[in-house]
């Protein structure tokens, strides 16, 4: 006998005592009259209704018309009524008895039809917000059998993507199919996974062109057919779970949904990825052409000028050899940066963090760069406490002199340059400031791109565009942020931050 066997006969017995005991307690207790005999009688049938359904109920109701016939109806004690008011009496018992029943048992299941509506509703939105997360194709058609077993409780999902015939599968060790029922004692395990393979995709092709099934009752998994738009894409299969027809039809928008918008994504991604392939390659020939040919121009030049012309005086022959050793100066500063980049790049950099005195590396930076601009004003304000930063030191130096020497490029000879440092909760800040030509708003978030370069510079101050790149990568590196905030023909701030180090 099964649980439900014994559940069964549990609640007849409960109802056979039920009305016994009205029966005995008015049987004994004469003062009551019929009226309020039927109507407890009543009570108690409504209570089962309400609680177990009609089945249950229509059974109270035929033994609660009987035993009222037969205790309290006169002659008491028969089965047979005397006086027809009597019989008028029973039958508008039982006829009260019955509708009433069949409008609680009514109640009862639209109440729980709501609350699995409810749950199936609260599943659905759990599960779509769950399906937002995987950040790939790939990864998501692996995440969905999975998040949707888990969300509906299912042993086991299959996915099926007709694209491919690609099959995803939430237990890797139980496959379902659409024509195969499924008993809690079944093994998984096929004969010939070859077969099983193309017998399955056989069945999964046919039933993704079918409408929403659910004979989950008969152990056949629920068919759930994708679609996008009105063409078939694919099935999900949901094993012993019984879903109404509504949530089915959503799931299977849900699943189709998330796949297209995931693929959607991949798309654009993929297209952003080779349209800045593209904006590369042609920066890259476009810098290296115009800086590599300038220098080149000119120190052939002035070669050409040394060679042929033998008559020149002193003074002359010194400017054309400072010309070709300035310009040779651009050639390696250009190199330079392009390896710096190409190591940035690669993650080869190795950094070498120390606690390092950060007035140190700005005072050491402004020497170098003064070299340039022997007459420049620059103006160091820092904090009476300055805590020291975990940093490399060269390649920190190495952004402050692309700082400051942006700084000096980017604004006019007789302006100063303003270098100051605060430490801010576990970083340090440090910014450089210039009163020069200041960045277009929009310009402010690409200046740190790789060979981005302003377009009213572009052809009137040198640059290859990488310097700006190479210090938001090295202060990555270090943990830091680098950023700018600037106004057209004010001025710009370029302020970067660097862990503070931790005393042992
Ligand atoms: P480069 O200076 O070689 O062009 P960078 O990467 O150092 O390359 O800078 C990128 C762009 O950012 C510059 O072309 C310029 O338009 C802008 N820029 C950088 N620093 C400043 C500054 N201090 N003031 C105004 N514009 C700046």
């Amino acid at each position: 006998m099964s649980i439900k066997h014994i559940v069964e006969a549990g609640r007849w017995v409960l109802i056979a005592s039920g009305l016994a005991g009205i029966v005995a307690l008015y049987h004994h207790f004469p003062r009551a009259n019929n009226t309020t005999v039927s109507l407890t009688l009543l009570l108690l049938v409504l209570v089962f209704a309400g609680s177990w359904g009609l089945r249950y109920a229509i059974g109270a109701s035929l033994a609660a018309a009987l035993l009222f016939d037969c205790y309290f109806l006169p002659p008491v004690g028969t089965l047979t009524i005397g006086d027809t008011q009597n019989w008028i009496a029973l039958f508008a018992f039982l006829g009260t008895a019955l509708y009433a029943s069949h409008l609680a048992s009514r109640i009862r299941e639209e109440s729980h039809e709501a609350d699995s509506r409810r749950l199936e509703s609260e599943m659905l939105y759990r599960l779509g917000r769950q399906l937002l997360q995987p950040e790939n194709v790939a990864q998501l058609l692996n995440f969905i059998p999975s998040s949707v077993a888990n969300a509906f409780n299912s042993p086991a999902v299959t996915l099926y993507l007709a694209d491919g015939d690609r099959i995803y599968l939430s237990d890797p060790k139980r496959i379902s199919s659409p024509n195969v029922a499924w008993k809690p004692d079944d093994t998984p395990d096929t004969p010939s996974p070859e077969l099983t393979r193309a017998e399955m995709v056989r069945d999964l092709r046919e039933a993704m062109l079918h409408p929403v099934t659910n004979s989950t009752a008969d152990g056949f998994p629920a068919v759930i057919p994708l679609r996008v738009g009105v063409r078939p894409t694919g099935v999900v299969l949901l094993e012993t779970t019984s879903l109404s027809r509504e949530t089915m039809e959503a799931l299977s928008g849900l699943v189709s949904m998330s796949i297209e918008r995931a693929e959607a994504l991949e798309d654009s991604a993929r297209s952003k990825a080779a349209k800045e392939t593209e904006r590369l390659r042609t920066a890259l020939l476009d810098s290296v052409t115009h800086e590599l040919r300038t220098p080149l121009t000119s120190i052939k030049a002035s070669i050409t000028s040394l060679l042929s012309q033998q008559a020149l005086d002193a003074p002359a022959r010194k400017d054309l050899l400072t010309v070709i050793d300035e310009e040779s100066d651009r050639l390696n500063h250009l190199i330079e940066q392009a390896v710096e980049m190409a190591q940035l790049d690669a993650n080869k950099v190795q950094l070498d963090l120390k606690p390092q005195s950060i007035a140190g590396l700005i005072y050491i930076a402004i020497e170098q760069s003064r070299s340039a601009q022997p007459s420049r004003d620059f103006r160091v304000s820092l904090s009476s406490f300055l805590p020291n930063v975990l940093a490399d030191k060269a390649w920190i130096e190495k952004v402050l002199v692309n700082l400051l020497g942006n700084a000096m490029k980017y604004s006019p000879q007789d302006q100063p340059i303003f270098v100051s440092a605060d430490p801010q909760k576990e970083m340090l800040s440090i910014s450089v400031a210039d009163r020069g030509t200041g960045i277009d708003p929009l310009e402010e978030g690409m200046i740190f791109d790789k060979f981005y370069r302003g377009p009213s510079q572009r052809n009137q101050v040198s640059g290859t565009g990488m310097g700006l790149a190479i210090c938001r990568a090295i202060v990555n590196a270090h943990g830091g942020t680098i950023g700018v905030t600037s106004q057209l023909n004010h001025g710009s701030v370029f302020t970067f931050t660097l862990p503070i180090a931790r005393p042992n």
